[in-house]
C-alpha cells in the first residue's frame, strides 16, 4: 500500500500510538489501514459414499482438484459463503450442513472453514471456475493432485472420521516449513 484510500496521501509503515505492531498509516489524514486475515469458506459435498471435487480452471493451482471454497464476501454468513461457492464452482445444492473443519494458515493470513453437506441428487456441473466436477470414492481421490494443503487435511480428517461415523469439528494449522 503506497497511497491512502481515504485521502490519497502517502502511507507510512509504523506502529501507531497505543498499538504494538506495524500498520499502514496515512501521513495526512492519520487513517490506520488495518490488514487482517481472510476467511475462505468451503464445503465437503457428499453424495452417498462419494465426495464431490472440482478441478480448478483458474490460478493458483490450475488443473488441480479442490473442494468448493472461496473468499467470504462482505454481508454474508460463513455458511452462506460456503453454499454460494458450491453453487458457483459446481452448480451443486447442499442440505444438512454441519461445521466440520477450521484450518489456520498464519503465514499467509488465511483461515479455511469447511462445512459437511449432503447432495440430495447427483446433480452438478462445472461452474466458470472449474474445468470439471466429479464424485470420488475415497480410494479414487487424486491425493497427488489436490490444490491446497488445507483441502488435503480436511479430506484426510473426513475419511478418518467417516470410519466411525462421528464428525467432531476438526481444527488444524498449516505452518511455514
Ligand atoms: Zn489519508
Amino acid at each position: 500500500m503506497k497511497y491512502c484510500s481515504s485521502c490519497g496521501g502517502d502511507i507510512e509503515h509504523r506502529i501507531p500510538e497505543g498499538d504494538d505492531r506495524h500498520r499502514h498509516v496515512c501521513d495526512d489524514c492519520e487513517t490506520i489501514h488495518y490488514q487482517n486475515p481472510c476467511i475462505i469458506a468451503g464445503c465437503i459435498p457428499v453424495y452417498q459414499s462419494r465426495v464431490l471435487l472440482c478441478r480448478r480452471a483458474i490460478e493458483p493451482a490450475y488443473g488441480y482438484w479442490t473442494l468448493p471454497a472461496g473468499f467470504m464476501e462482505n454481508g454474508e454468513t460463513m455458511l452462506e459463503g460456503a453454499l454460494r461457492e458450491c453453487v458457483e464452482e459446481a452448480n451443486a445444492h447442499l442440505h444438512s450442513l454441519e461445521l466440520y473443519s477450521m484450518i489456520d494458515i498464519p503465514h499467509i493470513n488465511q483461515v479455511y472453514v469447511f462445512f459437511r453437506g449432503e447432495l440430495a441428487k447427483p446433480e452438478f456441473s462445472a461452474g466458470i471456475e472449474s474445468l470439471e466436477v466429479e464424485l470420488f470414492e475415497e480410494h479414487q481421490i487424486p491425493w497427488d493432485n489436490i490444490a491446497f494443503p488445507s483441502v488435503k487435511k480436511t479430506l484426510k480428517h473426513f475419511f478418518k472420521d467417516r470410519e466411525s461415523g462421528v464428525f467432531p469439528v476438526r481444527t488444524d494449522a498449516i505452518r511455514r516449513k
